[in-house]
């Protein structure tokens, strides 16, 4: 693995992000991804549900999530059908899938969704993540609105330049735009919480689940 720890420049570096749902990667670590992809990281996203029980509406939620992830810099995006909210059943093949993401990708690090997030999606993804990055240097888990309250993070990153750039990418999710959380005052506070928690500015928050130095 490439040590890029405090470096100021990621290029050469690979990131792989995994969510449920369209918006949960945005949501978790979409200021990070900015700033990695700013940095010349090469990045990939999977999405496992094209997020059908989400909205009411016939909104083309494929077309936001490119969309949002375009803005943030990250181009290279594999969105799969699995059943919206039925992710668990399909633990299996979603580890099958994901293997060959991190088989051909071979990424550096591996940002996922919280393993006791309250979402059944979402832990499944966390249990496919586990068992397809068994070999990934550094596995964080990300934060999203249902993971709250029980997420406590110890790995912090700051991205206050970026936070604008997180902001127009959750926007790119119009089908979503009644969501409390989705609001930009939303957050930014979230962000400046975290900030607070380690006194510094706008930040997101990760668990490590596994990080080789
Ligand atoms: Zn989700």
């Amino acid at each position: 693995m490439r040590d890029t720890v405090g470096s100021k420049t990621h290029d050469g570096f690979s990131v792989l992000a995994i969510g449920a749902h369209p918006d949960d990667i945005e949501l978790g670590c979409g200021g990070s991804l900015a700033k990695l992809a700013s940095a010349g990281a090469r990045i990939q996203a999977v999405i496992f549900s094209k997020g059908r029980r989400g909205t009411l509406s016939d909104a083309d939620r494929e077309r936001e999530s490119h969309a949002a992830l375009a803005t943030l810099g990250v181009r290279d995006v594999a969105i799969y059908d699995f059943e919206d909210t039925k992710l668990t059943y399909s633990l299996n093949e979603m580890i099958g899938t994901l293997d060959e993401h991190v088989r051909s990708f071979n990424p550096d690090r591996v940002y996922t969704m919280f393993q006791h997030d309250r979402h059944q999606d979402h832990r499944a993804v966390y249990e496919a993540s586990a068992v397809s990055c068994r070999h990934v240097a550094q596995l964080l888990g990300y934060e999203t609105p249902s993971s709250y309250p029980n997420f406590t993070p110890t790995v912090f990153e700051q991205i206050d330049g970026h936070l604008k750039t997180k902001i127009r990418a959750l926007n790119c999710h119009t089908s979503q735009g009644d969501r409390l959380y989705m609001q930009e005052e939303k957050v930014c506070s979230a962000a400046s919480f975290r900030g607070v928690q380690i006194l510094l500015g706008a930040c997101e928050g990760f668990i490590p689940y596994k990080i080789v130095l």
